[in-house]
């Protein structure tokens, strides 16, 4: 799967050269301001594996839930944001919003996220996992990407 997107003026332009290791959908307030919506989908992928074309995008720091630093990265012409870095998240890893896609459903959530503030007029699937808050890495990620994080972690990937 190599997931291609962009910002709105396209200016930048990524692609995602390996699978999500999970994909959030993450009803928290700050994902809810950022994009101005009910929810931000977020596909967690390592920082390597996002190639762009050279655009450097300008950030911004919000304070995440775990007291952590949350930097919010956006194209610095039309101010779309396409990614977040969670300093409390493992591994060196981004959460590019998966909303900036070319082709957006190409991805579905895992997990739902920070339930407590999700706006009650959205149901969500009753098979879709869903969190209050965050979860148990250990209990929710599949072999495969808890591999890929321990790699990660270890400066292997
Ligand atoms: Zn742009
Ligand atoms: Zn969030």
């Amino acid at each position: 799967m190599n997931l291609e997107g962009g910002c709105s003026c396209a200016a930048l332009r990524y692609k995602l050269t390996a699978s999500p290791l999970i994909v959030h959908a993450c009803h928290c307030r700050d994902c809810q301001r950022v994009t101005g919506s009910g929810f931000a989908v977020n596909i967690w992928i390592e920082k390597q594996f996002v190639e762009t074309n050279g655009a450097i995008p300008k950030s911004f720091m919000l304070a995440a839930g775990s007291g952590k630093k949350h930097e919010v990265f956006f194209c610095d012409r039309c101010g779309t944001c396409v990614w977040s870095r969670y300093h409390g998240a493992p591994g060196d890893a981004l959460f590019v919003r998966a909303g900036t896609l070319d082709k957006p459903e190409a991805v579905t959530p895992d997990v739902h996220i920070f339930t407590r503030s999700k706006l009650p007029w959205l149901d969500l699937p009753a098979d879709a996992p869903a969190f209050e808050s965050f979860y148990s890495i250990e209990k929710v990620w599949s072999p495969e990407s808890k591999e890929r994080l321990r790699r990660n972690r270890a400066g292997q990937i």
